[in-house]
C-alpha cells in the first residue's frame, strides 16, 4: 500500500531530525528516511566524536602544566580504550535521536531515499514509495578527496574516527577546521604529526592574528606545519606510506588524511527529475525559507550551502516546519555566526576580519592583547593566548571578536549574545570584569591598538 506524509524528510542528521520533530509538533505527520545511522554526520562521525578526541588529547599538555602545581604523573594511553567508550556514547546518543524521534510520532525508515517526483520518494532498498505533500532534503555532505594519484591510500575524518591503531606518524592535507582540529587531536595522542597546506597560511576566512596565532602555537606543540604544499604522488611502502609534495620533497608517514573540504550529498537522489539544478560548488540553491526551485521540495543543512554547522541546520531545520506547518513564516539571519575551532589551542571567532572589516568601514579600532595564560605561570612557555576586538570608529559597534587560547568556544559563545544585541565599545567597558579569567581582557583593553583610515593603519 502506498503512503502518504505530510512530510518526507530526507536524511536523518542536525536539520532532518530537528525539522521532523518541529513539524510532529505541530500536528504534521512525518516520515524520516536515514539510510546510515540516526544523528548524522555530527553525532556519529563530526562534531560530537571530534570533541571527545579533543578532550583525550587535550591531556597530554595538562600531565606536563601537572608538574608545576606538584602533581607526578605517570601516564599513559590506550587508543582502543578511548574508541571503545566513544563508540558506546555515539551508540547512546543514536538511541536518543531515535526515542526523540518516536516519541514525537515521526516514522522512521532505515533505507536510502531517492526523489521520484515533486511529492514522491521511492526507498532504495525496501522499493516502497512514499509521498507527502513537502520533501525536505537534509542529506547534509561528505569529505572531498582531491584527485591525486594513491589518494585512495589516504583516510578522511570517516576514517580517523575508526582506526583500529593509532599511526605513529601522519600526514594531514588541508588548513582548515577538520584539518587543524585533527592536528591537534592526533598530535596530542603522540603520533607524529605533519600538517600540509596549499596556501600560504592555514584557516583561510579566519583573522590574520588568529591564523598566524595558530600556526605558532601548532608548531610549539611539535606539529610541522608545512605551508604552500601538498601531496603530488602518494604511495604504498612496506613500511607506510611515502609522498611525493608538489615541491618535490618526499615524505615517508604512516598515514595520510585528507581534510580538504566537503561535498553536499546530491548524487543519486533524483534532483533532474523535479528539475532542481546545483550550485558551483554542487549544492542545492534555496531561497530564505529554504526553498528550492521546486516548490514543495526545501534543502537544509549543509547539503544547501549556506554555513557547514550543526546549529545552523538546527536552525533552518526548525525555521522551515515554523514556516510550513505553523503559519509563522520564519528565516534564519547568518549575518553573525559564532564559531569554535577545536583546535589545540582553541579558537572562538565571530563577526568580521580585519580584512573583512577594513573593505567595508571607514575607520575601524582594532584591541589586540597576547599574553602567557596564567595556568603556565610555572613553565617556560612561549604559549601565548589572544584577543581581539575589531569595532566601527563612527559607531563603536562591535564588529568582529576573535579569541585563541583555552576554553575560547565557551566564551564565543557569551560574547556573541552581546554582539548579536548591536554591543558597543562602550558597553563592553562599562561591564565589570572577572578577575582573574583570561576573558576580562575582553572588557579591560581601553585604547586601540591600532586604527586603520582607509585602510591605512595609523
Ligand atoms: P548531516 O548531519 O550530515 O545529516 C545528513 C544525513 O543524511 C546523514 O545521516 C546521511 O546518512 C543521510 N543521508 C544522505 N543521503 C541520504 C539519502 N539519499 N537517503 C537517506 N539518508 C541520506 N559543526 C559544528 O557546528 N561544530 C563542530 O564542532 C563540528 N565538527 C565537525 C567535525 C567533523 C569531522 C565534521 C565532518 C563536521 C563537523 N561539523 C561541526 C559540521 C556538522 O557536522 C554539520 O554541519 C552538520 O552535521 C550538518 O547537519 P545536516 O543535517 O545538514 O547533515
Ligand atoms: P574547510 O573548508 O574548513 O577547509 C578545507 C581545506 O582544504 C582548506 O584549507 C582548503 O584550502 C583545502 N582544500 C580544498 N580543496 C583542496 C584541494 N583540491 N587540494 C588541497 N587542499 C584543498 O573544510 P573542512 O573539510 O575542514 O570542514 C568542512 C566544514 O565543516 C567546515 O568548513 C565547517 O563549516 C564544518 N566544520 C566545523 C567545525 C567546527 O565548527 N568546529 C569542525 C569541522 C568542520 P583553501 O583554503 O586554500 O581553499
Amino acid at each position: 500500500m502506498e503512503k502518504k506524509f505530510d512530510l518526507i524528510v530526507i536524511g536523518g542528521g542536525s536539520g532532518g531530525v530537528r525539522a521532523a520533530r518541529v513539524a510532529a509538533g505541530f500536528g504534521a505527520s512525518v516520515c524520516v528516511i536515514e539510510e546510515y545511522r540516526l544523528g548524522g554526520t555530527c553525532v556519529i562521525r563530526g562534531c560530537v566524536p571530534k570533541k571527545l578526541f579533543t578532550y583525550a588529547a587535550g591531556f597530554d599538555g595538562l600531565f606536563d602544566l601537572a608538574q608545576g602545581f606538584g602533581w607526578s604523573v605517570d601516564a599513559r594511553f590506550d587508543w582502543k580504550k578511548l574508541l571503545a567508550n566513544k563508540n558506546r556514547e555515539i551508540e547512546r546518543l543514536e538511541g536518543i535521536y531515535g526515542s526523540l524521534l518516536a516519541g514525537s510520532g515521526v516514522q522512521v525508515r532505515s533505507d536510502r531515499g531517492v526523489i521520484t517526483s515533486a511529492n514522491s520518494v521511492r526507498l532504495q532498498k525496501s522499493g516502497e514509495t512514499l509521498h507527502a505533500d513537502k520533501i525536505l532534503i537534509a542529506t547534509g555532505g561528505r569529505p572531498f578527496v582531491p584527485d591525486v594519484p594513491g589518494a585512495e591510500h589516504a583516510i578522511t575524518s570517516n576514517e580517523a574516527f575508526e582506526l583500529p591503531t593509532l599511526p605513529k606518524s601522519i600526514m594531514i592535507v588541508g588548513g582548515g577546521y577538520i584539518a587543524v582540529e585533527f592536528a591537534s587531536i592526533f598530535s596530542g595522542l603522540g603520533v607524529e604529526t605533519i600538517l600540509a597546506y596549499r596556501g600560504a597560511q592555514i584557516l583561510r576566512g579566519f583573522d590574520m592574528h588568529v591564523r598566524e596565532g595558530l600556526a605558532e602555537e601548532l608548531h610549539h606543540r611539535g606539529i610541522k606545519v608545512c605551508l604552500a604544499t601538498q601531496p603530488k604522488v602518494i604511495e604504498k611502502t612496506a613500511g607506510g606510506l611515502k609522498i611525493t609534495c608538489s615541491d618535490d620533497l618526499q615524505m615517508k608517514v604512516g598515514a595520510v588524511m585528507y581534510a580538504t573540504g566537503r561535498l553536499p550529498n546530491v548524487e543519486g537522489l533524483g534532483l533532474e527529475t523535479v528539475g532542481i539544478e546545483l550550485g558551483a560548488h554542487g549544492q542545492i540553491p534555496v531561497d530564505e525559507y529554504s526553498r528550492t526551485s521546486c516548490p514543495s521540495i526545501f534543502a537544509v543543512g549543509d547539503v544547501n550551502g549556506r554555513a557547514a554547522l550543526t546549529p545552523v541546520a538546527i536552525r533552518e531545520g526548525a525555521a522551515f516546519s515554523q514556516t510550513q506547518f505553523n503559519n509563522n513564516p520564519t528565516t534564519v539571519d547568518l549575518t553573525i555566526v559564532p564559531t569554535a575551532v577545536f583546535s589545540n589551542p582553541e579558537i572562538g571567532t565571530l563577526g568580521l576580519t580585519e580584512a573583512e572589516a577594513t573593505a567595508k568601514y571607514k575607520k575601524i579600532n582594532v584591541y589586540v592583547a597576547r599574553f602567557k595564560p596564567m595556568i603556565y605561570s610555572f613553565q617556560d612557555t612561549e604559549t601565548r593566548m589572544l584577543f581581539k576586538l575589531i569595532c566601527d570608529a563612527e559607531t563603536d559597534k562591535v564588529l568582529g571578536v576573535h579569541i585563541m587560547g583555552s576554553s575560547a568556544g565557551e566564551m564565543i559563545q557569551m560574547v556573541g549574545i552581546a554582539v548579536t544585541m548591536g554591543a558597543t565599545k562602550a558597553d563592553f567597558d562599562a561591564t565589570i570584569a572577572v578577575h582573574p579569567v583570561a576573558a576580562e581582557e575582553l572588557v579591560t583593553m581601553k585604547e586601540p591598538t591600532y586604527t586603520i583610515v582607509d585602510g591605512e593603519r595609523i
